[in-house]
């Protein structure tokens, strides 16, 4: 398959290393799908690498992609000098991490490497069943939106996205759940009218890479169709991605607003809780609708800490964040824009009460300088309240079986103990 970033307007200012000369002398920081992907462009140039280094203690010493993956602290004492190309996802973070923390010199980014690539063979070379091409391109759209605004924040008004969540029903009761769909004792479905005048405050006046729909189970949610006709007739709106967990099928008016070339519905493959997909698949085949399977590999969530944290200990737990979503990410819940789906759920369940400061409510602010407030919300991302109680959905967290289902009876936990 062929990959091209729809964007290379938005990296005017990048620098293009030359990849070649350093051969033998490059580390790749993040052992993660970025990280493979580096590596297997790296083989197609025949370009050599020293390893890979890697946050999460568990991997350090093992292989991947049959290079060895040190500790940060290792990578720093076998090898100080060596060019270094950063790969996670929360790209800011482990780009400063890596040249102020380690003190490396030669630091990149992935931008000129995956601008534009070849990537035949890296689905089975990586995991076979994890990749459709849409998929691949979806995750590497994501991460190149990240680049781009690391590098021009000055272009930053066209690189929004944003999830709208539509119902708090779903038909799993996953233990992980970053939605903490569990908890909803009685889920309510949103109010198409409340979502549609709180999005027409917000799409209209700035452009969106791409937005999500996800629930609970969007297919529970009926006027889906609504909101679907609402985002293709929406100029400032570029890619839709509904996600749903493959269990429950869409109904005719569902199917009939989906196909449009907008949209493309995001199968997460959840193993053998995902009891329709394969019928859903060939659906969506039949009406020609495009979909993708998304990768699923799950951390541990779904708990908080009793004791706030601060300082270092909570910038730790935020950088590694993967529901950190950072400058022009946003999730819709409820009439309200927040910085992720738990920081949303947290509150809306009530368990820690609602701080303005750290949300915007679209559907009852009519304020003068909303806009305004809206953009510095949205390319100004900080820290909140529940991050301080929060684990995050790290990528050093341990790693627990996908949509693990709660038993009939058991209660999800919050609190634990550290
Ligand atoms: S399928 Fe699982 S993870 Fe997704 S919303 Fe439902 S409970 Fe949450
Ligand atoms: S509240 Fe903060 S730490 Fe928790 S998932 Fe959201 S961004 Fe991550």
């Amino acid at each position: 398959m062929r990959y091209q970033y729809k964007h290379p307007e938005w990296f005017e200012n990048m620098e293009i290393p030359d990849f070649n000369e350093m051969s033998g002398t490059i580390l790749i920081y993040g052992a993660g799908l970025q990280g493979a992907l580096a590596k297997f462009l790296f083989d197609k140039m025949k370009i050599d690498i020293l390893g890979f280094c890697d946050s999460d203690q568990t991997r350090w010493g093992t292989l991947f992609m049959g290079k060895n993956i040190y500790s940060p602290r290792e990578t720093k004492v076998q090898f100080p000098d060596a060019a270094i190309l950063v790969t996670p996802y929360n790209h800011e973070p482990a780009y400063q991490f890596v040249k102020n923390t380690l003190g490396f010199d030669r630091v990149y980014t992935c931008a000129s490497l995956f601008m534009e690539f070849d990537g035949t063979g890296f689905e089975e070379l990586y995991h076979p069943d994890w990749y459709r091409q849409e998929t691949l391109s979806f995750y590497i759209d994501r991460y190149m939106r990240k680049l781009a605004n690391f590098y021009d924040g000055e272009k930053e008004k066209q690189k929004y996205a944003l999830d709208i969540a539509v119902t708090e029903r779903c038909t799993l009761r996953c233990k992980n759940c970053t939605s903490l769909m569990p908890y909803y004792k009685n889920p309510v479905d949103s109010d198409w009218n409340d979502v549609k005048v709180s999005l027409d405050k917000l799409l209209p006046y700035r452009n969106f890479e791409y937005i999500t729909i996800e629930g609970g189970e969007i297919f529970l949610w009926q006027p889906l169709p609504l909101l679907l006709e609402y985002l293709a007739q929406c100029p400032t709106v570029e890619s839709v991605y509904p996600i749903t967990n493959g269990t429950i099928l869409p109904n005719k008016d569902m199917l009939a607003a989906l196909r449009h070339e907008k949209f493309t519905v995001r199968l997460s493959d959840y193993g053998e809780h995902s009891t329709k997909i394969e019928q859903l698949k060939r659906l969506l085949e039949n009406h020609k609708i495009k979909y993708t399977v998304a990768l699923q590999k799950w951390r541990r969530f779904s708990h908080m800490t009793k004791e706030p944290r601060t300082g270092k200990a909570l910038q730790a737990v935020v950088d590694d964040c993967c529901k950190c979503y950072g400058k022009g990410v946003a999730y819709f819940q409820s009439g309200t824009l927040y910085r992720c789906p738990f920081q949303a759920n947290i509150e809306n369940l009530g368990i820690l009460s609602k701080t303005f400061a750290d949300s915007i409510d679209l559907m009852s602010d009519h304020g003068l300088d909303l806009q305004k407030r809206i953009d510095d919300y949205l390319m100004h991302p900080s820290i909140t309240n529940v991050c301080q109680y929060c684990y995050g959905r790290g990528y050093t967290n341990e790693e627990v079986p996908v949509a693990e289902q709660l038993q009939t009876g058991e209660v999800a936990v919050m609190v634990r103990e550290d």
